[in-house]
């Protein structure tokens, strides 16, 4: 069975997991609507979407430690979910790794393939080897009291890989660690995951963490995928103002569209763009679309010279760029970002290539009218601040 309708799948690659119409509920509420996707061998895909959107319980699907209400999943070409967990050749990472602190870390990664009754020498390979991809070739004999959040990090991955998954199941893995450990060790993932030749379904809330390390992102939102893409694809042509708004800071503004290419801005001012009128759209008609335009696509110039005109309303060093705030003369707040710095209250002019307009259909997620992206962001930001101050979920023990 294949779902080419949910991406066209130009790769020619292989469907791993294929997921159709998979529904759960909890206490009579619905946390997964039909979700529908496949996965490609090799593929590093990542669930992305807000605390309680439902990213675990798809996880844990997969994995066995739930049932699905009804849908199905398959993986190669058989029916998953009548695999008890421990027979599917998959493995799953909590951000909660569960180590066992009486041991060391050889006897930590060994655990499993003892309990399993693998010949001693060949558990001594196995551990050697997983410890050796994952950087820890030297540590066997250490007590994970004597280790960094990143090192546990590791013998965690260990633990997964020594059983040779063909998938890992990676659940916000990096939410105990600090930034700088959390970024180094995304990259180290991503590494891990092209060395080891594995598929990684990796689930977090953190859009700069999925940008950084998936070849595919799948965007859900209470239940339900928003979209699925490459991350170059839902950061440039988000599906939807939700999606804008959850990918990266954006400016999200309503406008209509008569014909092809161009687009009125709700002040009035229009502009070109490199899409056509939806099909569904009456042309000579004020169909109603939302746009999204990416703080760095504006150019900042001399008043006048600009399509849209406006007052510097504030400015922020953020290290690379200025976060400017300039408010159009027909009174919409646009975030800029800028590498020059210009001053609160002078005039300026902004610019923006016709590319860099993404249009979207209008959406239950569409801003207010007169509420633009950046009243939204401030939002966001709240959500996201909770989302990371929530304790880290328990998955009870180990995964083994
Ligand atoms: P996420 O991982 O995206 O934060 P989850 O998949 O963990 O979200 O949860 C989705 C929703 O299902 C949340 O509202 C959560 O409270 C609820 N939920 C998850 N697991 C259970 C459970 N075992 N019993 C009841 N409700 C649950
Ligand atoms: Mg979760």
């Amino acid at each position: 069975m294949a779902y080419n309708q949910i991406l066209p799948d130009d790769t020619g690659r292989e469907h791993i997991i294929e997921i159709k119409d998979l529904c759960k509920s909890f206490d009579g509420t619905q946390v997964l609507k039909n979700i529908t996707f496949y996965i490609r061998n090799n593929e590093f895909i990542t669930l992305l979407g807000p605390s309680g959107c439902g990213k675990s319980t798809t996880l844990r699907i997969i994995a066995g430690f739930e049932t699905a209400d009804s849908g199905i999943v398959n993986f190669e070409g058989e029916d998953l979910l009548k695999v008890p967990a421990h027979k599917r050749n998959i493995n799953t990472v909590f951000q909660r790794y569960a180590l066992f602190p009486h041991l060391d870390v050889f006897d930590n990664v060994a655990f499993g393939l003892k309990i399993k009754k693998v010949p001693k020498k060949e558990i001594e390979q196995r551990v050697n080897t997983a410890l050796a991809k994952v950087g820890l070739a030297d540590y066997g004999e250490r007590y994970i009291d004597q280790l960094s959040g990143g090192q546990m990090q590791r013998v965690a991955i260990a633990r997964a890989i020594v059983n040779r998954p063909r998938i890992l199941l990676l659940d916000e893995p990096l939410g105990a660690l600090d930034l700088k450990m959390r970024k180094e060790m995304q990259i180290e993932l991503k590494q891990m995951q092209r060395d080891l030749g594995i598929t990684f379904v990796y689930v977090t809330h953190d859009q700069e963490e999925a940008l950084t390390m998936s070849d595919t992102i799948i965007v859900m939102k209470d239940g339900i995928i928003q979209q699925i893409g490459t991350p170059i694809d839902v950061y440039n042509e988000p599906k939807n103002a939700y999606v804008a708004d959850f990918i990266g800071e954006s400016n999200i503004v309503p406008g209509t569209m008569k014909q092809d290419f161009e687009v009125t801005f709700s002040d009035g001012i229009t502009f070109n763009c490199v899409d056509p009128l939806f099909p569904e759209f009456t042309k000579g008609e004020d169909n109603e679309v939302d746009m999204v335009i990416r703080p760095e696509d504006f150019y900042v110039s001399e008043e006048a010279e600009g399509r849209i005109n406006g007052t510097v309303e504030s400015i922020v060093f953020k290290g690379v760029h200025y976060e400017i705030l300039v408010k159009s003369d027909n009174g919409i707040v646009w975030m800029v970002h800028n590498v020059d710095p210009v001053k609160v209250g002078q005039r300026v002019g902004l610019y923006v290539d016709p590319d860099d307009i993404q249009i979207m259909r209008k959406s239950e997620m569409s801003p207010e009218p007169g509420s633009y992206g950046i009243k939204k962001i401030a939002g966001q930001d709240e959500e996201e601040a909770e989302a990371s101050s929530e304790t880290p979920e328990t998955d009870g023990g180990a995964d083994v």
